[in-house]
């Protein structure tokens, strides 16, 4: 049925009453020429009423199951305030997205410490941080913190042998080539020692 996208979100625009479109994402109004948007017009000949966004609405919180489904919902109960129950269903909605973002957020950062790997630690961390007060995300944070602080020291001592490793190798060779250099003299002087007996 939409014919239009909202220029703002993308989201998708219906017709509200003459000359004005609303996106039922964001809800801001937008006004489209109709010489430009060009075929489909017989779609849009009727503005969209209140009891069809409720309709829509209602149809999408009924199949909702991520967070950003029951926002989407919550967003077009919001356009429709004051409208048989809109206003409930809408509180109920954004409720439920926050619940859902919550727990969304918490198995997202259990998934990335799963992955064990320094950086995706670091993200898990901060995802806790957003969340402090559900299950176990204190515990899990620190966890996290001390898992990238354990790997920051094996790098740092990691880098320290290798830095000792490559002085080392430098001094070998500076060595080598005192050595090489001692030898051609001692040649030298040995074979000016021989002709010079001769
Ligand atoms: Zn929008």
């Amino acid at each position: 049925m939409p014919l239009y996208r909202c220029q703002m979100c993308g989201g998708e625009v219906i017709r509200k009453h003459d000359g004005l479109y609303m996106c039922l994402y964001c809800g801001s109004m937008q006004s489209f020429d109709f010489d430009f948007v060009g075929n489909g017009q017989s779609n849009v000949s009727a503005p969209t009423t209140e009891e069809e966004i409720y309709v829509g609405a209602q149809r999408l919180r009924a199949s909702a199951k991520a967070s950003n489904d029951y926002t989407t919902a919550a967003k077009q109960f919001q356009l429709i305030i004051g409208y048989k129950d809109a206003s409930t269903l809408m509180s109920q909605c954004f409720q439920k997205a926050e619940e859902l973002r919550i727990e969304e957020t918490y198995e997202e950062a259990c998934g990335l410490m799963n992955e064990n790997n320094i950086h995706f630690m670091q993200q898990a961390a901060e995802l806790f941080d957003t969340i402090p007060n559900f299950r176990d995300s204190v515990f899990k944070r620190a966890e996290c913190r001390e898992f990238v602080n354990r790997q920051q020291q094996t790098i740092i001592r990691k880098n320290a042998i290798l830095q000792r490793e490559m002085e080392d190798a430098e001094k070998k060779q500076k060595l080598l080539a005192a050595a090489v250099i001692g030898a051609i003299v001692l040649l030298v002087l040995i074979f000016t020692a021989i002709k010079n007996i001769h």
